[in-house]
């Protein structure tokens, strides 16, 4: 990994900037491999062991690293020394704020989830300001004890542009947003706040923590009442020139169909959100519950419930397969509850994909239930948020960034 990094091309690397990406190389081999013998260390950086002996020693003086040195398994030569992330002295914390619910959770360096909660908030029904507050007062609860926050990243069910301002959440209701000043009425001032959206953010929590993280080309579909995606393309979040690709919940499949949230007639979402399932089935719910009481009534085989999931899958099938047209990828992960309908009626989706996929004849991607289920988006926020740290993690105060839109490199 080490020998690839490119360093600013027109100049000549100081000690500073060596120093720099040492630091940087081992500590996301720690964040994204787990712990590490010192000598694997060595062979897979290509750096020298004195090096090495350096580079994790200054992490450990940070507080970023752990050394501990096992015992000797008898065999010849002296045991090394393993070497992890400091997972419970510094963490982030991953804020997703959904439709209806709001989430928070504390996760350490190395990916460990170690507290998630249910925020006591309806967003779409509290505005900005009052879920600014809850989520306020929910982080002082998980945060108790706590040493070191290195960041936040919050997750929004909305498109949030690069400037980090929410420019419409049409199932939350808001628009024009400034995320940044939503958040500082919460927000101790010296950690840093980064924001994107949903899907995307899933998409990034699945490719460094869930489904396969070695594949290269996914695309990941998040589903609640809204539907979003995200693209991932040799590591990096596809994100267009605004910051608002991916949005295929809103790629009309019907000019004729149903009066979608954000105005147009026969979205996507339309036909595979949670109240489309909701609608087909005949509940008068519109709620999570009511989806999963859907979901379940299928399961017992419940006639009108499997009809409902039925359709859904083949509206399902057929957009993934337009998306597989378009994008072209190796995997495509159903997130939300669109992994219960891929369990219940993979057939259907799966004839409707072939149905609108070509060439003819061709293999279809791989198409997979979200590993991280719920935790997605948080998992990905988190991420976003530990980002600046792996990049330089000898940056401190005032060299850190305030704010940050969902980056390119996921
Ligand atoms: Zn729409």
């Amino acid at each position: 990994m080490f020998g690839s990094t490119t360093i600013a091309p027109t100049s000549t690397p100081t000690t500073t900037d060596l120093r720099r990406t040492n630091l940087s190389a081992v500590l996301r081999l720690l964040h994204e491999g787990g712990p590490q013998r010192r000598a694997d260390l060595t062979d897979t950086t290509g750096l020298n062991r004195s090096t090495v002996l350096s580079v994790v020693d200054e992490l450990s003086e940070l507080g970023l690293a752990t050394e501990t040195t096992p015992v000797s398994d008898g065999t010849r030569g002296r045991p090394s020394a393993v070497v992890s992330a400091n997972s419970d002295g510094v963490v982030a914390i991953g804020v997703e704020v959904a439709v209806d619910r709001a989430r928070i959770a504390v996760i350490g360096l190395g990916g460990a989830m170690h507290r998630s909660i249910d925020i006591d908030v309806n967003p779409a029904k509290a505005g900005p300001s009052e879920t600014a507050r809850a989520i306020g007062e929910a982080s002082v609860g998980v945060l108790a004890g706590r040493p070191t926050v290195i960041g936040v990243g919050i997750a929004v069910h909305g498109m949030v542009d690069h400037q980090g301002q929410l420019t419409v959440g049409p199932n939350l209701g808001w628009s024009s947003l400034d995320l940044g000043d939503a958040a500082s009425e919460w927000q101790p001032a010296d950690v840093p706040t980064f924001f994107g959206n949903d899907a995307a953010l899933g998409a990034r929590g699945e490719y460094r923590r869930g489904v396969r993280r070695e594949r290269t080309q996914l695309f990941y579909l998040s589903a609640e009442r809204g539907i979003g995606g995200a693209a991932i393309t040799d590591g990096a979040s596809q994100l267009g020139i605004s910051g608002f690709a991916g949005e295929v919940g809103h790629m009309v499949v019907d000019r004729g169909g149903r009066r979608c949230a954000c105005g147009s007639l026969g979205c996507w979402e339309t036909e595979i959100g949670e109240s489309a399932l909701l609608r087909k089935s005949g509940r008068r719910t519109n709620n999570r519950a009511g989806a999963a009481g859907v979901l379940s009534a299928a399961r017992e085989g419940d006639r009108r419930a499997l009809t409902a999931v039925a359709d859904v899958a083949g509206w399902l099938g057929f957009g993934l397969g337009n998306i597989a047209n378009i994008t072209d990828p190796e995997m495509i992960i159903c997130g939300g509850y669109l992994a219960d309908v891929l369990a219940l009626d993979r057939p259907t989706i799966e004839k409707e994909m072939t149905a609108v996929r070509v060439p003819r004849g061709l293999p279809g991607p791989d198409v997979v239930p979200s590993a991280l289920g719920a935790d997605a988006a948080l998992v990905g926020a988190a991420e976003l948020a530990f980002e600046h740290l792996l990049a330089d993690p000898a940056r401190t105060g005032d060299d850190r960034p305030k704010s940050h839109r969902e980056a390119g490199a996921a």
